[in-house]
């Protein structure tokens, strides 16, 4: 897909800087004149006032502020046109009130923080990732995704021994058995699934009313993508699928997936469901599509702008998939 790579949180040609990440005292040297970007319990600071054009931008502090008085070590994320910039993971510290409710999948609720402009406050990543300028998205989920790791993997899986973060945030370290542990990413299928000119929509139990998405599911081990979207249709819908091909890909930081969009031809129609996996399913015409994503649908509301689901279906419509 030639489009694949403008979807929210796509490739921005980020320097990462790898083979900085083994020389500590130059990560030091770095540090003093760093940008560093701080996660609250999963969580990115965001100024709506920021001057970046358009786009709402991340907060980035120094070492020293006080934004940082909770932090953990920090991890270094790239060298941004020379800019050294890191994470760190400021979970610990307790705001004054309780968030108004836990920020979740559908709620956009912003918590402000003493250290930081009136004009900005924590954000879950979703609410605000399509306004993020794509070098801000991809260094937002690069840092969600590495910190929500370390913050998931204190211990040692060979020994149980608490491990410590080790090539600038990269990687972690037994002290007792040596074992080496690195980041992992999760791959998920997510379908555009297509027979005469019609696209498989589904939706989930506890969704927003109205809601509809393309199918999607974990990459099993041992399994194809091809095999995992035959699968995972057949699973929730009982439609069978033949051809498959990828298309594009999705960095999705919650907490640890890539997002794996392929494109499937359907051998059958008729839809059975399995109730643990999917309230509904249906067969959506282009044209009700184009009603859907303009918001007059009766039934059916648009997706979330930003994620690749959405990106797909909008491509789809156009015939912009090729
Ligand atoms: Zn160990």
């Amino acid at each position: 897909m030639r489009l694949a790579e403008t979807v929210t949180f796509g490739g921005s040609g980020l320097d990462r800087a790898a083979t900085l990440r083994g020389q500590p005292e130059r990560m030091e040297e770095l540090l003093r004149e760093g940008q560093i970007l701080a996660l609250w319990r999963g969580q990115v600071p965001v100024d709506s006032a920021a001057e970046t054009g358009n786009a709402d931008g991340l907060v980035w502090v120094p070492t020293g502020s006080p934004l940082l008085d909770h932090a953990g070590p920090p991890v270094f994320l790239c060298l941004d046109d020379g800019q050294p910039r890191f994470a760190a993971d400021i979970s610990a510290w307790q705001p004054p009130e309780a968030p108004p409710q836990p920020a979740g999948i559908f709620s956009a609720a912003a918590l402000p923080h003493p250290a930081l402009p009136a004009s900005a406050a924590f954000h879950d990543l979703r609410a605000v990732m399509a306004s993020l300028s794509p070098r801000e998205a991809e260094l937002a989920a690069t840092a969600k995704a590495i910190i929500g790791w370390h913050a998931s993997h204190g211990f040692c899986a060979r020994c149980g021994t608490p491990s410590a973060m080790d090539q600038a945030g990269w990687r972690r370290l037994c002290p007792a058995c040596g074992a080496q542990h690195f980041p992992r990413t999760d791959p998920v299928v997510i379908m555009v699934i297509e027979r005469d000119g019609r696209l498989l929509l589904g939706r989930s139990p506890g969704w927003p009313e109205g809601m509809y998405s393309l199918l999607a599911g974990f990459v099993e081990p041992g399994e194809t993508l091809e095999a995992a979207v035959r699968r995972e249709v057949a699973e929730e819908t009982g439609v069978a699928v033949g051809a498959v091909r990828y298309l594009a890909s999705q960095p999705w930081p919650f907490p640890a997936s890539l997002m794996l969009g392929a494109h499937g031809q359907a051998t059958s129609e008729e839809i059975t469901l399995d109730p643990a996996e999917l309230e509904d399913a249906q067969w959506v015409t282009k044209d009700e599509m184009v009603t859907i994503l303009a918001g007059r649908h009766p039934r059916i509301r648009p997706g979330r702008a930003g994620a690749i689901a959405y990106f797909l279906i909008r491509h789809w419509v156009a015939d912009r998939l090729d």
